[in-house]
């Protein structure tokens, strides 16, 4: 027995490079406290490139030391290990030691971090800080929001007017405390305070303002509060009055609004929570997550409008979990605090103006937003999530890539808009911005250009922007005195998934989406795209349709629908009986029919989401888009019945829907199920992917199938395409580091600039 342990018990020295995000984020404590746990001795600090520890001890207590190592802090990602064996120094304790001068500045930043669980138990227990809101640690607190510059210390923080009491001070610089070069670190004697403004009266005794905001909740009413990246509106998800009078607020009539559930339980209660979900929504993110509804009776019914699907979340922030101590529901609506398709409000001043007079009030504090950041939205799709916006939590998270793309500025879409930039070999999106056409939302943008590049160092020496002539971002890219590269729509999103995959040859794409300038000048948004960086080709789209008018149609449905009806009937289409003629049989429709007869204002179209639009309006789900997508989604909803019929489609690459309709006209005329309707039509699109991708096949070699655009937040549809897709041996790839819809495109923006650079270059 002892011989065994001679070898293990012999000291033994090794070196550990640790690459990743692991600073800023509790590593060195986390390494110093294993340090002590294990006996190892030697010394941790934090280099340009990473973490290096110094580690002396017996082969036993290396292991122990090594494995534990992984266990990283929330936040902490390892990218990379790297272990040598060394002389021995004969240390006899072990230490954290200073940073070595950087001779390159490291500039990455980490996102927002839910609050903890052990911050969470303190918030609970007897200490100084029980109770206290704005409680957080090297694990968890405020970060993007709240950096002024950079390197990240206090003194650059929206907390350099709070001095450290000696007892924070004592916590911030002993290795051992959890607090240990925590930047936002306060307690109730040094921190920021909360106040309270309600009916021309400010309170500021916290304890008083948490009785009285959950009384205001209580009676069904809403209140401003300030969160992490701006103000949010908050009411009772259960009370309609409250609902309503967010509705108001915001002026948004119809889109449904997210909940935040009290606890893992009550979102059970609430959704048909996978197991898969319920890890997404208690990830240190906290992201909205989009679910299906267990019961609609828990909720007032107009927080949803009747959609089944809803966007749940879990209290992230010590505030949230003190307001749900106080009221008895166990759901809040807790929306950003603008008028809808606004910027996210998060100036103190503009909050005091417009809701200090509201009948629930407005809750503040002293701390400012550095930086405006909105709950990011994800949904599982294929077993892992789908960011439908990448935000709080995920940004200023880069994403890495396999080649240079230093100096470039992404501009990003129209709708959804996130520019990136490029650093080395990483693009940095910036946080969710929203539709450009918005005059405060573009000027959010270039603010947050110029804002995002001061603070990341950030120089750009080309501009890349969208094919589309009157994005604002393409003209912004135009204006801004830089070289500008054009890159076609679908080809960014194709090349967004490539990069995020390192994929470097050729693939097949397929992205599905409303509309994308084509270099046909027509929308595009049913590619088939056989796609590298450098350019594609186009192998396969649905056939063009005329779009009753423009911009209308995307609101319309029935528009859309019309259009296919007089494709696939021609003038006897108001002869068909059907639900949907004998509602649109009127003088306006007859108008619109002239239109499409004589291509008056009537754009061409591929996108796949008008087609969506049109079988929703077919089948009754939905004829009007009070939100966008509101059509596809009724319709995804739909998709529940147990079958893999589909209609006939026809065409070989321009893909005709005239028989998909005609067989849906004789499945209403029949009366067949809603439900069946719908499947089977989503079926039919998966078989049209197929098809698409078979077809491309004749093109190129690659097995490597890309699926892009925002018609792939559609769930059901895309797990039925990668089932196909998988059974016949394509490998498929989905967009998870950048998000499927819009603001995914400045990435793929960024990696077919980069390419084109390049290729000047050489
Ligand atoms: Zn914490
Ligand atoms: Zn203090
Ligand atoms: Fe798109």
């Amino acid at each position: 027995m002892k011989s065994s342990n001679a070898t293990s018990d012999k000291a033994i020295a090794r070196t550990i490079k640790i690459e990743g995000r692991v600073q800023g984020v509790g590593f060195r404590p986390h390494v110093y406290r294993i340090a002590l746990q294990y006996n190892i001795r030697g010394h941790v600090k934090n280099r340009p490139d990473g973490v290096v520890i110094h580690a002396e001890g017996s082969v036993s207590q290396m292991d122990a030391f090594m494995n534990q190592l992984k266990n990283v802090p929330p936040a902490a990602v390892i990218k990379l290990i790297t272990v040598a064996s060394v002389p021995l120094s004969h240390f006899n304790d072990f230490r954290i030691v200073s940073s070595e001068p950087l001779q390159k500045q490291n500039t990455e930043i980490c996102p927002d971090i839910a609050l903890c669980n052990d911050c969470r138990e303190e918030l609970y227990t007897i200490n100084r800080r029980k109770g206290y809101p704005l409680i957080n640690c090297t694990n968890c607190g405020p970060r993007f929001t709240l950096i002024a510059d950079l390197p990240y210390d206090r003194p650059l923080t929206s907390m350099k007017d709070f001095a450290l009491c000696p007892q924070c001070a004592e916590e911030y610089s002993d290795p051992a405390n959890r607090r240990f070069h925590a930047q936002p670190i306060s307690c109730p004697s040094c921190g920021p305070v909360y106040s309270y403004h309600a009916n021309g009266q400010n309170l500021y005794d916290f304890s008083v303002i948490l009785s009285q905001i959950g009384h205001t909740l209580e009676n069904g009413h809403a209140l401003a509060l300030k969160g992490l990246g701006g103000y949010h509106l908050a009411c009772d998800a259960t009370c309609a009055a409250a609902v309503q009078e967010i509705r108001k607020l915001k002026q948004r009539d119809a889109k449904p609004f997210a909940v935040m559930c009290r606890s893992l339980k009550a979102a059970r209660q609430l959704t048909l929570l996978t197991d898969e979900e319920a890890t997404q929504l208690n990830s240190w993110q906290r992201p909205i997550v989009v679910v299906r509804q267990r019961s609609s009776e828990l909720l007032a019914p107009d927080v949803t409008r009747g959609l089944q699907t809803i966007g749940v979340f879990l209290p992230y922030l010590p505030l949230h979990h003190l307001i749900f101590d106080r009221i008895r529901c166990d759901y809040l609506v807790l929306t950003s605090a603008n008028v809808s398709e606004t910027p996210i409000l998060c100036r103190d001043e503009e909050a005091m103006l417009q809701f200090q007079h509201l009948p629930g009030g407005l809750l503040s504090n002293n701390r400012s937003i550095l930086r405006r950041c909105d709950d990011s939205v994800v949904k599982l799709i294929h077993h892992a999530p789908m960011l439908m916006r990448r935000s709080r939590g995920y940004v200023p998270t880069p994403v890495d890539l396999s080649f240079n793309v230093e100096g470039i500025l992404a501009c990003g879409a129209e709708l959804s808009n996130t520019f990136c930039m490029g650093k080395e070999k990483q693009g940095i999106f910036s946080q969710h911005i929203g539709d450009l056409k918005n005059w405060e939302t573009y000027s959010f943008y270039t603010e947050n250009i110029g804002e995002l590049s001061r603070i990341f160092k950030f120089e750009p020496h080309v501009a890349a922007c969208d094919l589309h002539p009157d994005y604002r971002s393409t003209l912004f890219a135009q204006q801004s005195g830089l070289p500008v590269i054009q890159v076609q729509h679908h080809h960014a999103h194709i090349a967004a998934v490539m990069a995020e995959y390192h994929i470097e040859e050729p693939v097949i794409g397929l992205a599905w989406d409303g509309s994308g300038y084509g270099t046909d000048g027509c929308s595009w948004g049913s590619e088939l795209l056989v796609a590298d960086y450098y350019g594609f080709q186009r192998i396969s789209h649905f056939e063009y349709l005329p779009l009753p008018g423009g911009d209308l149609a995307a609101r319309e449905p029935w528009r859309c629908c019309l259009s296919y009806l007089v494709q696939a009937y021609g003038s006897h289409w108001n002869s068909l009986r059907i639900p949907f003629v004998n509602q649109f049989n009127t003088p306006e429709s007859l108008l619109v029919y002239q239109a499409i007869q004589k291509k008056i204002n009537a754009p061409l179209t591929s996108g796949a989401g008008r087609l969506f639009d049109a079988v929703a309006a077919l089948t009754g789900v939905c004829t009007f888009n009070h939100y966008l997508s509101e059509a596809p989604m009724r319709l995804e909803e739909l998709a529940t019945a147990h079958t893999d019929d589909f209609y006939p489609f026809t065409g070989y690459d321009r893909i005709s829907f005239r028989s998909t309709f005609h067989h849906l006209v004789q499945d209403l005329q029949k009366d067949i199920d809603t439900c069946i309707m719908a499947t089977k039509f989503h079926n039919t699109l998966a078989q049209v992917a197929l098809h698409q991708v078979k077809l491309a096949c004749k093109s190129t070699p690659s097995r490597k199938v890309v699926l892009c655009g925002g018609s792939f937040q559609n769930r059901y549809l895309t797990e039925k395409i990668v089932y196909l897709l998988e059974q016949e041996g394509f490998q498929v790839y989905l967009p998870r580091d950048s998000s499927c819809n819009d603001s995914g495109i400045a990435l793929g923006q960024l990696a077919v600039a980069a390419h084109k650079i390049q290729q000047a270059c050489v």
